[in-house]
């Protein structure tokens, strides 16, 4: 067994910590004995130096499958920013000839981080085949979970890839804790004579306080809201379930107070978002009024206020949201703004992810979706992705009926916790 020590020697050595976070070592002490395994570590505990510290020890490549592109960037040059030049996030972005050169030289470097899609490739999957890695790590894993908030069909297919190119040693990493999610990481991800090591810790964050303000109008809301932010401690961060209240609530705050305030959604260009997200990096922005889209593996960790405009899809999804603030254990605050009419919104918008009854006929009769529904595009790609599986519409049919009903529990559980009155970071 690996002792302590020595993982903090070469800890202080390579990253000049002086100390491991709570969970750390005890993964990397289960890697090191050989055991594939799962963390589930609440966000901002340092889940990413468990493997980059791996590729240091075992000094072998480290592959690691992320699921977005600003995240992998994020990740890229934080390692730069540490010294570690030889690390690459292999992505679309890259020209031709930069992605060429990569591939052929794919084993020289310590950590090359991908999306799922990419590893899918053949030019990639040949590459890798010929190298020996050190260590295949999933980020954020509850993506491959249906019951995880970022559920990506993508995910599904990292098994077999997996497979392909010779089972590597595996890490699994997330904050999503429920057992559902967990058992679907182990069996989406391993083969069942092949048991991960399981190590967790509590997703507890003493200094967050939580906290729901009931109104009763959308008038209401905003005005309590332009009169609640100038007494806040800034950066503040804003989630709305609407690309449209952001743009608009944006404006308004701008309007109203004199904080500098943007907004951030997926209707923006890339170039807006990705300059969006270092302002706000560089504490050039007080207020980020953002949907979803914004914040996963966000690692700023002065937030000092977390806000929600609208309900957010589900508990799970609310506590990574909430996990964002206080990363500098600095006391932050969460603050729920709940109308009541927001709940058919919430209900709305969840089941406009999933195709009803109706929609799978009209897909299975015309190879498509009518696109006059905005959401149409997302639902036809898990449709896609299903009946590349050769499933029968009547499975299909039936997947979606107890995911919808899985959604409409998961929104009833969010519910209890804003009419609770106990303590809410024990309900949470
Ligand atoms: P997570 O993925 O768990 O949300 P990150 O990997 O993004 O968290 O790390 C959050 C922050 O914690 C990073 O800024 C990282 O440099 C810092 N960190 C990681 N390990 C340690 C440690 N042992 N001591 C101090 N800071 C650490
Ligand atoms: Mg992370």
């Amino acid at each position: 067994m690996i002792s302590e020590t020595f993982l903090t020697e070469k800890l202080q050595h390579f990253f000049g910590y002086n100390s491991f976070k709570d969970g750390q070592a005890e993964i990397m002490r289960a890697l090191l004995a050989g055991h594939s395994t799962l963390g589930i570590l609440p966000t901002g505990t340092g889940k990413s130096l468990c493997y980059q510290l791996m590729g240091k020890i075992l000094k072998k490549p480290v592959l690691i499958v992320s699921p977005l592109l600003s995240l992998m960037q994020d990740q890229v040059e934080q390692l730069r920013y540490l010294g570690e030049k030889k690390a690459i996030a292999l992505t679309s972005e890259l020209s031709y000839q930069h992605k060429q050169f990569v591939l052929q030289h794919l084993g020289e470097y310590d950590y090359v981080y991908l999306a799922p899609e990419m590893l899918q490739k053949q030019a990639v999957l040949a590459q890798l085949m010929h190298i020996s890695l050190g260590l295949f790590v999933v980020d954020e894993a509850h993506c491959i979970s249906q019951w995880g908030p970022d559920f990506r069909p993508d995910y599904l297919d990292l098994k077999e890839l997996r497979q392909k190119i010779g089972n590597p040693l595996t890490l699994a990493l997330t904050a999503t804790a429920t057992s559902a999610v967990e058992s679907d990481i182990c069996q989406q991800l391993f083969d069942t004579n092949e048991v991960p090591k399981i190590i967790r810790r509590s997703v507890d964050r003493a200094n967050i306080f939580l906290a729901v303000k009931e109104v009763t109008s959308q008038q209401q809301k905003n005005e309590y809201l332009l009169q609640l932010l100038p007494q806040l401690k800034m950066p503040v961060l804003i989630y709305f379930s609407s690309k449209k209240k952001a743009d608009e609530l944006s404006q308004l705050i701008r309007a109203k107070t004199s904080l500098r305030t943007a907004a951030y959604h997926a209707g923006l260009a890339k170039s807006d978002r990705y300059s969006i997200q270092q302002q706000f990096m560089q504490d050039q922005l007080d207020v980020i009024c953002a949907t979803s889209a914004f914040g996963m593996g966000i690692n700023k960790k002065n937030i000092r206020c977390i806000l929600h405009y609208h309900l957010p899809a589900d508990l799970e999804s609310y506590s990574q949201e909430v996990g964002r603030a206080g990363r500098d254990q600095q006391l932050s605050l969460a603050l729920l703004l709940f109308d009541p009419a927001d709940i058919k919104l919430q209900r709305q918008l969840s089941s406009n992810t999933l195709p009803d009854d109706l929609e799978i006929e009209y897909y299975f009769r015309h190879k498509g979706l009518d696109h006059k529904h905005s959401a149409a595009s997302e639902k036809e790609l898990l449709l896609e992705y299903y009946t590349q599986r050769a499933m029968t519409p009547e499975k299909i049919r039936l997947i979606f009926k107890r995911r919808r009903l899985r959604k409409e529990e998961k929104l009833q559980a969010l519910i209890n916790y804003l009419k609770s009155t106990e303590c809410r970071r024990n309900f949470l």
